[in-house]
Protein backbone atom coordinates (compact mmCIF):
# COMPACT_ATOMS: atom_id res chain seq x y z
CA UNK A 1 0.00 0.00 0.00
CA UNK A 2 1.34 3.70 -0.95
CA UNK A 3 1.64 5.90 1.86
CA UNK A 4 1.13 10.03 1.68
CA UNK A 5 3.73 11.35 3.91
CA UNK A 6 2.97 14.09 5.35
CA UNK A 7 4.57 13.35 9.07
CA UNK A 8 7.86 11.98 9.17
CA UNK A 9 9.77 10.98 12.42
CA UNK A 10 13.81 11.24 13.16
CA UNK A 11 14.89 9.22 15.45
CA UNK A 12 18.26 10.14 17.34
CA UNK A 13 18.72 14.18 17.56
CA UNK A 14 22.49 14.77 17.24
CA UNK A 15 24.37 16.34 14.68
CA UNK A 16 22.63 14.49 11.85
CA UNK A 17 19.49 14.00 13.07
CA UNK A 18 18.54 17.44 14.04
CA UNK A 19 20.02 18.84 10.50
CA UNK A 20 17.75 16.19 8.87
CA UNK A 21 14.55 17.66 11.17
CA UNK A 22 15.72 20.93 9.74
CA UNK A 23 15.71 19.89 6.13
CA UNK A 24 12.49 18.31 6.29
CA UNK A 25 10.75 21.01 7.95
CA UNK A 26 12.28 23.39 5.37
CA UNK A 27 10.86 20.91 2.65
CA UNK A 28 7.06 21.38 4.42
CA UNK A 29 7.18 18.33 6.24
CA UNK A 30 5.80 17.83 10.06
CA UNK A 31 8.51 16.42 11.54
CA UNK A 32 9.01 14.95 15.07
CA UNK A 33 12.02 14.46 16.73
CA UNK A 34 13.45 11.23 19.34
CA UNK A 35 16.14 10.81 20.89
CA UNK A 36 16.54 8.33 24.02
CA UNK A 37 14.26 10.72 25.77
CA UNK A 38 12.51 13.66 25.87
CA UNK A 39 15.18 16.12 26.98
CA UNK A 40 17.77 14.86 24.33
CA UNK A 41 15.47 15.29 22.10
CA UNK A 42 14.93 19.02 22.81
CA UNK A 43 18.61 19.36 23.08
CA UNK A 44 18.73 18.69 19.38
CA UNK A 45 15.69 21.15 18.93
CA UNK A 46 17.62 23.87 20.64
CA UNK A 47 20.55 23.48 18.05
CA UNK A 48 18.24 23.73 15.20
CA UNK A 49 16.79 26.71 16.88
CA UNK A 50 19.89 28.79 17.72
CA UNK A 51 20.71 27.97 13.92
CA UNK A 52 17.74 29.69 12.51
CA UNK A 53 18.41 32.85 15.10
CA UNK A 54 21.46 33.15 13.94
CA UNK A 55 19.82 33.02 9.76
CA UNK A 56 16.83 35.49 10.77
CA UNK A 57 19.61 37.91 12.92
CA UNK A 58 21.77 38.67 9.86
CA UNK A 59 18.78 38.55 7.60
CA UNK A 60 18.50 35.88 5.80
CA UNK A 61 15.03 34.77 6.81
CA UNK A 62 12.20 36.25 8.02
CA UNK A 63 11.06 35.87 12.02
CA UNK A 64 7.84 35.00 10.64
CA UNK A 65 8.97 32.25 8.96
CA UNK A 66 11.68 31.35 11.46
CA UNK A 67 8.73 30.89 14.34
CA UNK A 68 6.76 28.73 11.36
CA UNK A 69 9.74 26.55 10.56
CA UNK A 70 10.29 25.86 14.19
CA UNK A 71 6.46 24.97 14.64
CA UNK A 72 6.67 21.99 12.08
CA UNK A 73 9.12 20.06 14.49
CA UNK A 74 8.08 18.62 17.74
CA UNK A 75 10.45 16.79 19.82
CA UNK A 76 9.23 13.54 21.07
CA UNK A 77 9.72 11.74 24.07
CA UNK A 78 10.10 8.44 22.02
CA UNK A 79 9.31 7.43 17.98
CA UNK A 80 6.12 5.75 19.92
CA UNK A 81 4.52 9.37 20.71
CA UNK A 82 4.12 9.81 16.67
CA UNK A 83 2.82 6.12 15.30
CA UNK A 84 0.81 7.53 12.58
CA UNK A 85 4.17 8.91 10.51
CA UNK A 86 4.83 7.83 7.44
CA UNK A 87 8.79 7.95 7.43
CA UNK A 88 10.88 7.11 10.09
CA UNK A 89 13.98 8.09 9.60
CA UNK A 90 16.44 6.69 11.78
CA UNK A 91 19.68 8.67 12.58
CA UNK A 92 21.04 7.11 15.90
CA UNK A 93 24.69 5.70 16.50
CA UNK A 94 26.60 4.00 13.70
CA UNK A 95 26.86 0.97 15.92
CA UNK A 96 24.93 -1.71 14.31
CA UNK A 97 23.56 -3.41 17.39
CA UNK A 98 21.97 -0.16 18.22
CA UNK A 99 20.62 0.78 14.82
CA UNK A 100 19.42 -3.28 15.22
CA UNK A 101 17.09 -2.35 17.95
CA UNK A 102 15.99 1.00 16.78
CA UNK A 103 14.82 -0.72 14.10
CA UNK A 104 13.00 -3.68 15.98
CA UNK A 105 11.14 -1.07 18.08
CA UNK A 106 9.95 0.72 15.06
CA UNK A 107 8.83 -2.25 12.96
CA UNK A 108 6.59 -3.08 16.44
CA UNK A 109 4.93 0.27 16.55
CA UNK A 110 4.79 1.89 13.17
CA UNK A 111 1.40 1.19 11.08
CA UNK A 112 2.10 -1.51 8.01
CA UNK A 113 2.78 1.24 5.10
CA UNK A 114 5.21 3.30 6.76
CA UNK A 115 8.71 3.18 5.74
CA UNK A 116 11.76 2.33 7.91
CA UNK A 117 15.17 4.44 6.52
CA UNK A 118 18.62 4.40 7.96
CA UNK A 119 20.98 7.38 7.80
CA UNK A 120 23.86 4.93 8.24
CA UNK A 121 27.75 5.79 6.96
CA UNK A 122 28.52 2.07 5.62
CA UNK A 123 26.38 -0.76 7.80
CA UNK A 124 24.59 -2.77 4.71
CA UNK A 125 21.05 -1.71 4.20
CA UNK A 126 20.31 -5.40 3.37
CA UNK A 127 21.36 -6.37 6.78
CA UNK A 128 19.56 -3.62 8.90
CA UNK A 129 16.19 -4.42 6.69
CA UNK A 130 16.54 -8.05 7.95
CA UNK A 131 16.04 -6.92 11.43
CA UNK A 132 12.34 -6.01 10.48
CA UNK A 133 9.74 -7.63 9.00
CA UNK A 134 9.36 -4.98 6.12
CA UNK A 135 12.49 -5.47 4.22
CA UNK A 136 10.53 -3.82 1.07
CA UNK A 137 9.94 -0.73 2.67
CA UNK A 138 13.62 -0.15 4.13
CA UNK A 139 15.92 1.83 2.70
CA UNK A 140 18.78 3.74 2.91
CA UNK A 141 18.75 7.83 3.04
CA UNK A 142 22.76 8.92 3.40
CA UNK A 143 22.60 12.71 4.35
CA UNK A 144 25.68 14.44 4.50
CA UNK A 145 26.99 16.78 7.02
CA UNK A 146 25.83 19.35 7.42
CA UNK A 147 22.22 17.94 6.55
CA UNK A 148 20.23 21.11 6.79
CA UNK A 149 22.93 22.27 4.19
CA UNK A 150 24.59 20.05 2.02
CA UNK A 151 22.51 18.99 -1.45
CA UNK A 152 23.20 15.23 -1.96
CA UNK A 153 21.37 12.44 -0.27
CA UNK A 154 22.64 8.75 -1.22
CA UNK A 155 19.59 6.99 -1.77
CA UNK A 156 19.94 2.96 -0.99
CA UNK A 157 17.72 0.18 -1.85
CA UNK A 158 18.39 -2.99 0.03
CA UNK A 159 18.17 -6.43 -2.05
CA UNK A 160 14.74 -6.36 -1.25
CA UNK A 161 13.58 -2.94 -1.29
CA UNK A 162 10.42 -2.39 -3.41
CA UNK A 163 11.00 0.15 -6.22
CA UNK A 164 7.74 2.37 -4.61
CA UNK A 165 10.06 2.61 -1.49
CA UNK A 166 12.59 4.03 -3.64
CA UNK A 167 10.56 6.65 -5.48
CA UNK A 168 8.98 7.72 -2.27
CA UNK A 169 11.70 8.29 -0.71
CA UNK A 170 13.52 10.11 -3.72
CA UNK A 171 10.64 12.50 -3.76
CA UNK A 172 10.99 13.31 0.13
CA UNK A 173 14.59 14.06 -0.88
CA UNK A 174 13.55 16.52 -3.96
CA UNK A 175 11.09 18.22 -2.25
CA UNK A 176 13.44 19.51 0.86
CA UNK A 177 15.33 20.59 -2.28
CA UNK A 178 18.09 17.73 -1.89
CA UNK A 179 19.79 16.04 -5.01
CA UNK A 180 18.90 12.14 -4.36
CA UNK A 181 21.43 9.64 -6.00
CA UNK A 182 20.69 6.24 -5.89
CA UNK A 183 23.62 3.96 -4.83
CA UNK A 184 24.21 0.72 -4.48
CA UNK A 185 24.30 -1.42 -0.88
CA UNK A 186 27.93 -1.83 -0.58
CA UNK A 187 30.20 -0.68 2.63
CA UNK A 188 30.51 2.73 2.75
CA UNK A 189 28.22 3.14 -0.44
CA UNK A 190 30.04 5.78 -2.57
CA UNK A 191 30.64 8.46 -0.45
CA UNK A 192 32.29 7.22 2.21
CA UNK A 193 34.23 4.70 0.10
CA UNK A 194 35.86 7.61 -1.31
CA UNK A 195 36.34 9.88 1.43
CA UNK A 196 37.51 7.67 4.12
CA UNK A 197 40.76 6.65 2.55
CA UNK A 198 41.38 10.64 2.74
CA UNK A 199 40.84 10.82 5.80
CA UNK A 200 42.65 7.67 7.24
CA UNK A 201 45.55 8.10 5.48
CA UNK A 202 45.84 12.28 6.93
CA UNK A 203 45.75 10.69 10.29
CA UNK A 204 48.27 8.04 9.19
CA UNK A 205 50.56 11.17 7.87
CA UNK A 206 50.09 13.01 10.88
CA UNK A 207 50.91 10.33 13.24
CA UNK A 208 54.19 9.61 10.85
CA UNK A 209 55.21 12.68 11.70
CA UNK A 210 55.06 13.68 7.33
CA UNK A 211 53.58 17.60 8.71
CA UNK A 212 51.75 19.14 11.06
CA UNK A 213 47.92 19.11 11.28
CA UNK A 214 47.39 22.34 9.45
CA UNK A 215 50.09 21.45 7.09
CA UNK A 216 48.31 18.67 6.18
CA UNK A 217 45.34 20.18 5.84
CA UNK A 218 46.38 23.19 4.02
CA UNK A 219 47.64 20.41 1.10
CA UNK A 220 44.37 19.45 0.62
CA UNK A 221 42.78 22.96 0.66
CA UNK A 222 44.93 24.30 -1.52
CA UNK A 223 46.74 21.06 -3.63
CA UNK A 224 43.16 19.61 -4.43
CA UNK A 225 40.75 22.18 -3.95
CA UNK A 226 39.01 20.39 -1.18
CA UNK A 227 37.00 22.95 0.71
CA UNK A 228 38.19 21.33 4.30
CA UNK A 229 41.11 20.13 5.28
CA UNK A 230 40.49 16.04 5.76
CA UNK A 231 41.52 16.57 9.86
CA UNK A 232 39.03 19.55 9.98
CA UNK A 233 36.32 17.29 8.63
CA UNK A 234 37.12 14.35 10.62
CA UNK A 235 36.61 16.71 13.57
CA UNK A 236 33.23 17.90 12.40
CA UNK A 237 31.90 14.40 11.27
CA UNK A 238 32.80 12.65 14.82
CA UNK A 239 36.20 10.47 15.03
CA UNK A 240 34.03 7.67 16.71
CA UNK A 241 31.49 7.79 13.58
CA UNK A 242 35.03 8.05 11.02
CA UNK A 243 36.29 4.54 13.10
CA UNK A 244 32.98 3.01 13.45
CA UNK A 245 32.97 3.64 9.50
CA UNK A 246 36.29 2.39 8.85
CA UNK A 247 35.66 -0.90 10.94
CA UNK A 248 32.85 -1.85 8.86
CA UNK A 249 35.15 -1.01 5.63
CA UNK A 250 37.87 -3.07 7.16
CA UNK A 251 35.54 -5.81 7.96
CA UNK A 252 34.05 -5.90 4.76
CA UNK A 253 36.96 -4.93 1.67
CA UNK A 254 40.24 -5.76 3.94
CA UNK A 255 43.55 -4.39 4.73
CA UNK A 256 43.41 -1.22 2.82
CA UNK A 257 40.64 0.18 5.51
CA UNK A 258 42.62 -0.55 8.82
CA UNK A 259 42.12 2.40 10.53
CA UNK A 260 45.11 4.33 11.48
CA UNK A 261 46.29 4.43 15.26
CA UNK A 262 46.02 7.38 16.14
CA UNK A 263 42.45 7.43 15.42
CA UNK A 264 41.96 4.22 17.90
CA UNK A 265 43.56 6.42 20.25
CA UNK A 266 41.85 9.62 19.86
CA UNK A 267 38.38 8.07 20.30
CA UNK A 268 39.83 6.15 23.54
CA UNK A 269 40.61 8.98 24.90
CA UNK A 270 37.17 10.83 24.36
CA UNK A 271 38.65 13.02 21.52
CA UNK A 272 35.69 13.10 19.08
CA UNK A 273 36.51 16.05 17.25
CA UNK A 274 34.23 19.28 17.46
CA UNK A 275 31.32 17.64 19.78
CA UNK A 276 33.36 16.86 22.52
CA UNK A 277 35.46 20.27 22.44
CA UNK A 278 38.62 18.54 21.35
CA UNK A 279 39.74 16.52 18.30
CA UNK A 280 43.00 16.58 15.92
CA UNK A 281 42.26 20.72 16.49
CA UNK A 282 40.64 22.10 20.00
CA UNK A 283 36.90 23.55 20.17
CA UNK A 284 36.88 25.12 23.50
P1 LIG B 1 25.69 11.84 17.27
O1 LIG B 1 26.50 11.11 18.28
O2 LIG B 1 25.90 13.31 17.08
O3 LIG B 1 24.11 11.66 17.60
C1 LIG B 1 23.51 10.41 17.80
C2 LIG B 1 22.22 10.63 18.61
O4 LIG B 1 21.50 9.40 18.65
C3 LIG B 1 22.51 11.04 20.06
O5 LIG B 1 21.73 12.18 20.39
C4 LIG B 1 22.08 9.81 20.86
O6 LIG B 1 21.55 10.12 22.14
C5 LIG B 1 21.00 9.22 19.95
N1 LIG B 1 20.75 7.80 20.18
C6 LIG B 1 21.64 6.82 20.47
N2 LIG B 1 20.98 5.65 20.62
C7 LIG B 1 19.67 5.91 20.41
C8 LIG B 1 18.50 5.11 20.45
N3 LIG B 1 18.56 3.81 20.73
N4 LIG B 1 17.31 5.69 20.20
C9 LIG B 1 17.23 7.00 19.92
N5 LIG B 1 18.31 7.82 19.87
C10 LIG B 1 19.51 7.27 20.12
O7 LIG B 1 25.87 11.04 15.92
P2 LIG B 1 25.68 11.56 14.41
O8 LIG B 1 26.96 12.11 13.93
O9 LIG B 1 24.44 12.38 14.34
O10 LIG B 1 25.47 10.16 13.65
C11 LIG B 1 24.21 9.53 13.60
C12 LIG B 1 24.17 8.59 12.40
O11 LIG B 1 24.35 9.39 11.22
C13 LIG B 1 25.26 7.52 12.38
O12 LIG B 1 24.75 6.35 11.82
C14 LIG B 1 26.31 8.14 11.48
O13 LIG B 1 27.15 7.20 10.86
C15 LIG B 1 25.43 8.84 10.46
N6 LIG B 1 26.09 9.93 9.73
C16 LIG B 1 26.93 10.79 10.38
C17 LIG B 1 27.55 11.81 9.66
C18 LIG B 1 28.47 12.80 10.34
O14 LIG B 1 29.16 13.55 9.64
N7 LIG B 1 28.50 12.85 11.68
C19 LIG B 1 27.28 11.96 8.28
C20 LIG B 1 26.40 11.08 7.66
C21 LIG B 1 25.82 10.07 8.39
Amino acid sequence: MDVDIVKIVVVGAGTMGSGIAQALAEGGYSVGLADLDLRRAEQGMSIIRSRLDRRAAAGRMSVQDKEELISRITPLSGPEDWVDAGLFVEAASERETVKQTVFRQLDAVAPDPAILASNTSAISITRLAAATGRPERFIGMHFMNPAHLMKLVEVIPGLRTAPETVSAVTAVCRRMGKEPVVVADAPGFVANRLLMPVINEAIGALQEGLASREDIDTVAKLGANHPMGPLELADFIGLDICLEILETLHAELGERFLPAPLLRRMVAAGKLGRKSGEGFYEYR
